[in-house]
């Protein structure tokens, strides 16, 4: 298998094989390989007007829609840089992107546009801001539909009226470097300030083609979007697998089971990837029977442990077997996963589901404190290395040597091999906390408690929960004197941070657990 791809390549292949094939099925609108091709390049001129070039940052805050993906491609033509970010961050948690990223050119959907200015501030302000709007005019479902927007004062240009103005154009041809930056995509750092973590052209494309085997996707095959394009495992468990088998991707806006069960009943598609919630709202869906969700014959679920029982559950009530596989923005998506056609191991001592076997072009070892291999059933960190694993942080040496190091990629996660090398996670060093799929570092979000002033000290947990794996807890203590109510500071919370950090729970006690040197004992809050 050759490493030296870029994801550009894979895509000129795929319109190469076919401009009529089916590329992007957005409810009733699809969009053929030759229609994204066309289109990207349009966008991509209007880039290269712009002076926007090799290596710089496309930032970009929207749902799963085709314009996500158009812009995409349009910036990897070019040898840019592509920035997604989760449209549901506020103001704050833009800026800190924002200014970390420094993108040349923003895009946003228009009722996002707003709150995009409030966060460029006075220092981050791109050069362009464009409204990603209306592609989707008349087919986005009601159901998933977002507020009416407010649309700014300041200017910006739209989506569908520059590809208007450069229909039929093609950018200047650029060479792609297979090791430049294609993506960076933010994940929490230690200091609760997000890193973005680099992938690259090659990165994204190996990704995608070792998803494609590792799920089985037919060439001109179908896939099913779960994970959110912003995320790593969108872009290549979702579309860079698709190019690779010049398949087609089915695309909703953002997750709805009503919705997602309809597309399966009316397109088939094959594979999906999606975190382990997203599965069990699908089995709670009403319109899910097993003669439907049957016709999702590879569904892999990662991001978050998989419950052994769901994974059973699923499969008796659908008659296909739920998969699980293992992975981080900074392994360009999974790097280990259930083999097809095995049957599931369960670690009998811990009840634990494994999340499979490596894939191709990756190693790994599981090492203790000193950085010594363990043996099968030890357990240990485990460290990875190929040539999917981002080579760094964007603008983070530190980070970046503390994590990629010349050894491997240390990845935070401790797990321990069977004798066959199956991986079983058992715990996680790092104390994020994952809701629904989505990551929380606690310590953002005590970092935004701290900031009331009537709060002397707070702690951030996960707390069990049988839906979304994890919630938000906070216990907290107040300041001699100082009063607020639990419902205030979750106000205060909500118009701070993305609704899924926002404690779920939060507790008011005279004195949080410290260590001798005065850490507060998050372990002993949690258990
Ligand atoms: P992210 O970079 O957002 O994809 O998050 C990566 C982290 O998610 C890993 O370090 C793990 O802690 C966790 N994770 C991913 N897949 C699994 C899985 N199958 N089981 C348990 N934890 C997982």
């Amino acid at each position: 298998m050759t490493h030296d791809i870029t994801v550009t390549e894979m895509f000129a292949s795929a319109v190469a094989g076919g401009k009529d094939r089916p590329f992007l099925h957005y409810f009733g609108a699809v969009l053929s390989y030759g229609d994204v091709d066309c289109q990207s390049a349009a966008f991509a001129v209007a880039l290269q007007e712009r002076g926007f070039g090799r290596g710089d940052r496309f930032c970009v805050q929207t749902q799963s829609l085709p314009q996500f993906i158009i812009a995409m491609i349009a910036v990897w033509k070019i040898g840019g840089v592509f920035v997604p970010v989760n449209p549901m961050y506020r103001t704050r948690e833009l800026g800190l992107v924002l200014e970390d990223a420094e993108p040349r050119v923003f895009m946003a959907e228009p009722h996002l546009l707003a709150q995009a200015y409030d966060a460029f501030g006075d220092g981050h302000r791109p050069a362009w801001v464009i409204s990603a709007d209306s592609a989707d005019n008349g087919t986005l479902d009601p159901r998933v539909a977002p507020p009416i927007a407010e649309v700014p004062r300041q200017p910006f240009s739209d989506f569908c009226t520059i590809i208007e103005d450069f229909r039929g154009q093609a950018p200047d041809n650029v060479w792609i470097d297979p090791d430049s930056p294609a993506a960076l995509v933010y994940t929490s750092g230690t200091t609760g300030k997000p890193k973005g973590a680099i992938n690259t052209q090659r990165g994204l494309a190996l990704g995608g083609i070792l998803a494609c085997s590792a799920q089985g996707l037919a060439h001109h095959g179908v896939v099913l979007t779960l994970a959110p394009l912003f995320h790593v495992s969108g872009v290549v468990m979702t579309v860079t697998m698709a190019i690779h088998a010049a398949a087609s991707v089915v695309l909703s806006y953002r997750f709805h089971p009503d919705i997602i069960v309809e597309a399966i009943n009316r397109l088939s598609p094959s594979v999906a990837a999606g975190s382990i919630t997203a599965f069990i709202a699908i089995m709670n869906a009403s319109n899910a029977s097993a003669e439907v969700i049957a016709k999702l014959t590879t569904p892999m679920s990662g991001g978050a442990p998989v419950p052994a029982a769901v994974a059973d559950d699923y499969e008796r009530r659908f008659g296909v077997a739920l998969r699980t596989g293992y992975g981080l923005t900074e392994t360009t998506g999974a790097a280990f996963m259930e083999p097809l056609r095995e049957p599931r191991r369960v670690d009998r001592a811990t009840g634990t589901l494994s999340v499979g076997r490596i894939l191709p072009t990756f190693t790994a070892r599981l090492v203790d404190e000193k950085g010594v291999e363990v043996g099968a059933g030890e357990a240990g960190e485990v460290v990875i290395s190929g040539p999917c694993v981002s080579p760094g942080y964007w603008r983070k040496p530190e980070e970046t040597a503390m994590s990629m190091r010349p050894d491997g990629f240390y990845t935070g996660d401790i797990g321990f091999f069977d004798d066959d090398r199956w991986l079983y996670l058992i715990d996680r060093k790092k104390d994020v906390i994952i809701a629904g799929g989505y990551k929380i570092w606690p310590r953002e979000v005590e970092d935004v408690i701290y900031s009331h002033p009537a709060i002397r000290e707070a702690a951030v947990v996960g707390a069990k929960d049988a839906y979304r794996g994890e919630t938000v807890k906070a216990i907290v203590s107040l300041k001699p004197g100082a009063a607020v109510t639990i419902e205030a500071l979750g106000t205060f919370c909500r118009e701070r941070l993305a609704a899924y950090k926002v404690p779920r729970e939060i507790v008011i006690i005279a004195e949080l657990p410290k260590n001798l040197s005065g850490k507060i004992l998050r372990r002993e809050l949690r258990d």
